[in-house]
């Protein structure tokens, strides 16, 4: 990253801060992934129990790693012996203290823009997990909310349909055909406009591209 991108970075992730604590969210921002990973532990008490959906974002930080290394409880749904163990584990993650995700899209103003298929990721964001915990890379940032769904739409969902075996026309395309298939992936679409109550969740904005 050169040093005017990380300054172009730096102007919105400030900008961006300001916005998310007006609405009711916890927000910081980070220069780089070393100072999220430290910042995102110092948000996760010992002893809690721990889980994630859809936090491309969080894993390259190294959060994952460091959870899994670290003194917590953790319900890793990827560990589960078959599909049927994979949902229950889906469901508990549900009731678990922190929830660790991810960000489709923001806008400036504030707003925060998510996908869904199995609706696991966006339902936590809703309610349940006594914290959620959102890394976002400043690449997620849009000018508006209306940019924001575009991004969430266009981009990051065509690009997290290439992780699938599902017949869908952004994966045979590249581009979102905004189709009805029984494989579409797009099924839930989640705008986080105010945070209650208040602080509950928490995002650590970092100055570089993380996830997609
Ligand atoms: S084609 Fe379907 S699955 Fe793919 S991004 Fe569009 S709505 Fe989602």
């Amino acid at each position: 990253m050169t040093d005017y991108q990380a300054s172009y970075y730096e102007k919105r992730g400030q900008k961006l801060v300001k916005s998310l604590l007006d609405r009711g969210f916890d927000a910081c921002y980070c220069e780089n992934k070393a100072a999220a990973l430290e910042k995102a532990l110092s948000l996760i008490p010992q002893g809690s129990l721990v889980s994630w959906g859809g936090a491309t974002s969080a894993q390259e930080i190294g959060l994952m790693d460091a959870v899994r290394a670290g003194n917590y409880r953790v319900l890793d749904r990827d560990t589960a012996k078959d599909q049927e163990q994979k949902l229950d584990g889906m469901r508990q993650a549900l009731l678990c203290d922190v929830f660790l995700t991810g960000a489709n899209a923001l806008s400036l103003d504030g707003q925060m823009v998510n996908i869904d298929g199995t609706g696991n990721r966006v339902a936590a964001m809703c309610y349940g997990p006594g914290t959620v915990l959102v890394i976002a890379g400043m690449n997620k940032v849009c000018d508006s909310l209306e940019e924001a769904v575009t991004r969430a739409r266009t981009v990051a969902a065509p690009i997290n349909a290439q992780r699938f075996p599902g017949k869908t026309p952004c994966r045979a395309a590249g581009a979102c055909g905004d189709c009805k298939s029984p494989d579409c992936i797009c099924n839930q679409i989640l705008i986080t406009r105010r945070c209650r109550p208040a602080g509950r969740i928490k995002f650590i904005l970092v100055g570089e591209n993380l996830g997609f």
